[in-house]
Formats: structure tokens, sequence, C-alpha cells
């Protein structure tokens, strides 16, 4: 894997939390302004020999010049040709599968954000596409089901939600280029901090903004970040062009603001997760943590090849006593807020069971945590006295 320290993007060859921190913005001559501007005009002016004033920037369902920081921060990031904002992560992964045409067949986790599951499975039956569901807690299964059928797309989230099961990039990457199929990752739970999947092979990289990117739980917005400018990526763009799921300018411009803490951040998570997965391992009333940076996590050693500086800051308890003492757990909790989503500042506790309904494959038992930035002296006393 490529050292995400070196800094193959940087003429000057600063680390990436360096050029992070300082945002994709060049200060303007006119003003001087640090901060990048917001622009909210939907169009842009041409001279008058009808050629537009500033290249690509014509109507802005296409392109904003306020979607740039954000967009070249995570190519930088990802190490990736192009990234390209979107209205949400959903309408992200959708662009993906869009680009494909009748007939091809995905691949993709049997346990993954059961929001983009549930919609696969609508999407492949109405538009003619096939879906494979891959076990990820089996390491050959995914081999197993793209050797199956002629495949055109192998979707892989790594740590795969919620109970952080580690699929190996760069193995996927190898049986792509075997099927000659696609690989996109789903990176939101590890962000380019600790991941860079296109390093290990991957064609695409899709993020949910709203979550680690943005980090402040103020927007949603998501990314697509491509290898290389080829058809497909051309056929991504055009979809996001011609469809408009575009993020409003403001929620652009407060993405490429949370952006700049994004290594701040995700460190601390990281941190604060393993401190509170190495406290509740072994206590009586958790049966298990599930969290990749536990040597007896069956995704351990694969994480520690594929994720650099950290493991992450989710993690999920099984809670001894099942459903009920999870979900009275989860009620007694102070700290902890109670409510979906993951990546913020904030620390969030979920019974996801409850959130994913009846035919959730999520045991019953379990409580999924997205560990903040807050004090992990307290979040560890807030789990302990919700536990009693
Ligand atoms: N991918 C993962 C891993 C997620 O957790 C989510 C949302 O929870 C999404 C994708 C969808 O992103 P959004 O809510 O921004 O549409």
């Amino acid at each position: 894997m490529t050292d995400p320290t070196q800094t193959p993007n940087d003429p000057a060859g600063r680390h990436p939390e360096t050029r992070i921190a300082r945002g994709a913005h060049v200060p303007d001559p006119a003003t001087g302004e640090v901060a990048p501007a917001l622009h909210p005009s939907t169009t842009f002016e041409r001279d008058p020999a009808y050629r537009l004033l500033v290249a690509d920037h014509s109507y802005a369902r296409d392109q904003n010049p306020t979607f740039l920081p954000a967009e070249r921060m995570l190519a930088d990031l990802e190490g990736a040709a192009e990234a390209l904002l979107f209205s949400s992560g959903m309408a992200a992964a959708m662009a993906v599968v869009q680009a494909l045409r009748p007939g091809d067949r995905i691949v993709a986790p049997a346990v993954m954000y059961w929001g983009l599951r549930q919609w696969l499975g609508r999407f492949c039956t109405t538009w003619g596409l096939e879906l494979a569901l891959f076990d990820t807690a089996d390491p050959e299964d995914l081999a197993r089901q793209i050797r199956a059928a002629p495949t055109r797309l192998i979707w892989l989230e790594t740590p795969c939600n919620p109970t952080w099961d580690v699929v190996d990039i760069a193995r996927a990457a190898e049986l792509a280029r075997e099927a000659g199929a696609l690989l996109a990752v789903d990176s939101t739970a590890a962000t380019p901090v600790l991941t860079r999947p296109l390093s290990l092979g991957a064609d695409l990289v899709m993020h949910s903004a709203t979550k680690y990117l943005n980090g402040h739980g103020d927007v949603v917005a998501g990314a697509l970040a491509t290898a290389r400018l080829d058809d497909v990526w051309q056929r991504i763009r055009d979809q996001r062009a011609s469809g408009g799921a575009i993020p409003g300018t403001f929620d652009a411009w407060l993405l490429q603001r949370g952006m700049r803490t994004l290594f701040l951040r995700v460190r601390r998570a990281s941190e604060s997760a393993l401190r509170i997965a190495e406290h509740f391992r072994g206590d009586p009333r958790v049966s298990r943590v599930l969290y990749p940076g536990l040597p007896e996590h069956p995704g351990h050693a694969v994480a520690q090849r594929q994720m650099l500086g950290g493991f992450g800051g989710m993690l999920s308890l099984r809670v001894a006593g099942g459903a009920e003492a999870a979900l009275a757990a989860a009620g007694r909790c102070r700290t902890f807020l109670r409510a979906t989503s993951l990546g913020g500042v904030e620390s969030l506790i979920e019974h996801r069971a409850t959130i994913e309904g009846p035919t959730s494959p999520i045991p019953d038992d379990l409580l999924r945590l997205s560990v903040g930035i807050e004090a992990v002296d307290d979040l560890i006393a807030d789990l302990d006295q919700a536990l009693t």
C-alpha cells in the first residue's frame, strides 16, 4: 500500500495533514481572503464572443466553484484523478450503479449500509441487473461469488457497517482484474486518513460525506473519487450533471470547512474507540466487542495492512442479556446521544436492529457506537453506568 504520509500530489512535498489543514484554496489576490468564498450563483457569464469566462463554469447543475475546494481536497487525499461531490452518499453510490448497463452483474457485501443494500435490491430487480451478495465474515466467499458468473461491478464497504468485518481491498482488486470488473469501495467508515482504496487497486472510492468528511452533523453530502478519467467516470459525471444530484453551495462550503480538521477528528475518534473496545472486552455485561483494532477481531490482520494510523471511530457492543438489555443500556446513556448516523464530533449510540426493522440481519443485542471527540473517560463512564 502507498504510504499515506507520502506526498505524491504536492510539489512542495508537504504531508497530507498540512495540505488539508490549508484547504485546496489559493488566497484570492483581489481580497487576500484566507477562507474560500461561497459562490451562490447558478449561472456564469460568457464574453462577447460567447466563450465561457471561466472554463467549466457555465451552469451550477454541472459545476460550481464552491464545490472545488472539497473536490480537490478529496482527490488529493485519495490519490485520485478527480473527485465529485453529490447531494448525498446514496446519490454518489447510485451514480456508480446507474453507470452500469442492463444485464450487468454486481457483487456486494451482505453486511453493508442497509439503506444502500435495500435500494440495490430494488433497483437491480427493476433495471435488469443481477445482484449477488457475499458473506463478509468468510474471506473466501468474495472470490466464490465473483467467479460464479461474469461480473461487472464489485462493491465493497470496509470496515462493514455495523459488524466492522474487514474486506481485503488489495485481494478484491486482484479478483476484479481477473474478472474484468470495476472495483468500487465505500470508504465512509475508514476515511482517507486511514485507508486509500485507490492505492490498493480500486477504481472508485465513495464516501457519505455526511459522516467523517464533514464531521459536524450539519451537512448531507456524498462524494466519489476515481483512479482514472475513463468512460465509466464520464457516465458518472453525466449522471450528476443531468440528474443534478449536487449539494447546495452552503453545504459544499461547510463540507470543505469540516474537511480541514479531518485528520485531527479521525485520529482522536480512532484512539478513543480503541480505548473503549479495550475497556469493555472481557466485561461480563458485553458478550462481544466488534472492533477491527482488537487482535481477536477476525479482520484484524487485514485491517493492520490496509488501515494505517488507526482502526476508525466505529465499534459495536453485543450486550449480554439480549435485545432488552441492549435497548435498556442505550436508554440510560447520558453522554452518547441516541441518534442514527456516524462520524461526527459528538458520540452516538444506535440499536441498529430497531432502525433497520424486522428484515434486518443485524443481531438485536448489538449497539453501534460512533465515537466522537469528547474526553474518552467520559464516554467510558457513560457506557459503564448505562450497562449497569
Ligand atoms: N455508506 C455508509 C457506510 C453510510 O453509513 C451511509 C449513511 O449512513 C451511506 C453510505 C449513505 O450516505 P448518505 O446518508 O449521505 O446518503
